[in-house]
């Protein structure tokens, strides 16, 4: 028999070899501490030396069900849960990066990420911005203190894909931690292993979730990177397979000491809503790329960024990485003369929101929302004009979609 498929595995073969009673969820655990009749058991499950629970800040056997559903869809070697992607996101860097290293970083990347990486600079770390659709400007970043390269898959929100592969052969070639933040593609269209990521970041918060009532994150180690060859993990770390150093030190400072821990109840309804992350996508894909050649062909737009056009710059390069789907985010630049607030304001089935991956279509028009804090000259930079809306689409049916973007268009 062939390997399972990506839902079948979803559904059948995560965590259930664990639950109690033959029960298809992992049980919500809502304990704080775990107790022990042994005293060399809490001191060995302390040590490492023991897999178990001790204080439900560094995670419960909910959150593990979770972790072992993700690294399955990664084909990761391990998991570590976050209460946000941004909380897995901080605790990479903060784990990893010391003053004095450099980072080099996509420019096109989350307007929050793009903050947080501002804030790095201010402990220390040095960061450069560049153009990662072509790997030669990552390598032309390269400085003998580089330790680590970030890209997006396809990037919120203006859908630039990265040159994935190429990067990740350069990160191998001068054995660099890569860390991909995979949220847009989400583990469904294509694993981060693939790239040759070291690292693969999602926000569950977003697809994987899918349903707009939990946030989470995740931080997956796939295995390809051997960590020995990185400088600042802790001698406590150094134990057993160098391919899985990288995780525990993250799992350690990020949930542990900065605890941006992700709770029980909170975990059961990701991992229920990771269980359809297949189908939904296949249906959000399909309805993007339907509204994408909707709008393109639109009097009243001035352009459309979606990979799935054959104008987009990376159209072939997503074709061949995502096999033909291209994900669930619009940018979408409105002619000068537009009244952006009058369109967005006769929509009625798409809903006026910032988040993606959700269920139901969302615009937000960027340049006054969730890019307003950092200031034209940046957002130029990143190439947000003030007429971008951001769309993501959802699982709606597609002519009710299309009818709407076509009412709320009929405006002088
Ligand atoms: C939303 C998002 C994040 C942050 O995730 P939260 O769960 O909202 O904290 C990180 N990266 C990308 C690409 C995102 O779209």
């Amino acid at each position: 028999m062939s390997a399972p498929g990506f839902t079948t595995q979803t559904v059948h073969f995560g965590h259930r070899a664990d639950t109690e009673h033959g029960s298809v969820h992992a049980a919500i655990h809502p304990s704080t501490e775990y107790t022990y009749r042994d005293a060399h058991e809490l001191a060995a499950v302390f040590q490492n030396r023991k897999k178990g629970y001790t204080y439900a800040r560094t995670g419960t056997p909910t959150t593990a069900a979770l972790e072992t559903q993700i690294s399955m869809m990664e084909q990761g070697n391990g998991t570590v849960a976050f209460a946000t992607g941004m909380a897995a996101l901080n605790a990479v860097f903060f784990a990893l990066l010391r003053q004095g290293d450099h980072l080099i970083a996509s420019k096109y990347i989350f307007g929050n990420t793009n903050s947080l990486l501002m804030t790095l600079e201010n402990f220390g770390v040095e960061l450069s911005l560049v153009d990662a659709t072509d790997v030669a400007q990552v390598q032309a970043a390269l400085r003998p203190n580089t330790r680590m390269v970030f890209v997006e898959t396809i990037a919120n929100p203006g859908t630039q894909v990265a040159d994935l592969k190429a990067i990740g052969d350069l990160c191998q070639a001068h054995r660099l931690v890569y860390v991909v933040d995979s949220t847009l593609s989400s583990p469904y269209l294509r694993p981060g292993r693939d790239f040759g990521a070291s690292l693969v970041v999602n926000s569950l918060s977003k697809h994987i979730g899918g349903h707009g009532n939990a946030l989470g994150g995740a931080v997956t180690q796939t295995g390809l990177y051997d960590w020995t060859h990185f400088p600042h993990i802790h001698e406590a770390y150094r134990k057993d397979d160098p391919h899985t150093w990288g995780l525990m030190q993250i799992k350690k400072k990020g949930l542990r000491d900065m605890g941006g821990t992700l709770s029980s109840d909170v975990a059961h309804r990701l991992a229920a809503g990771a269980e359809t992350l297949g189908l939904r996508m296949d249906r959000i894909c399909a309805n993007a790329l339907a509204l994408a050649h909707f709008l393109d062909d639109h009097p009243l737009v001035e352009r459309v960024q979606y990979p799935g056009l054959p104008n987009h710059p990376q159209h072939a390069r997503s074709t061949e990485f995502f096999g033909g789907r291209h994900g669930g985010l619009l940018g979408v630049v409105l002619k000068e003369q537009t009244d952006v607030f009058a369109c967005l304001n006769r929509l009625h089935v798409a809903a006026l929101a910032t988040h993606l991956g959700d269920n139901r279509t969302l615009v937000l028009p960027a340049a006054h929302t969730i890019y307003y804090e950092m200031g034209a000259e940046r957002r130029a930079l990143m190439g947000i004009p003030d007429g971008f809306l951001r769309i993501s689409v959802g699982i709606e049916d597609e002519a009710d979609l299309i009818d709407d973007f076509a009412q709320a268009l009929e405006i002088r």
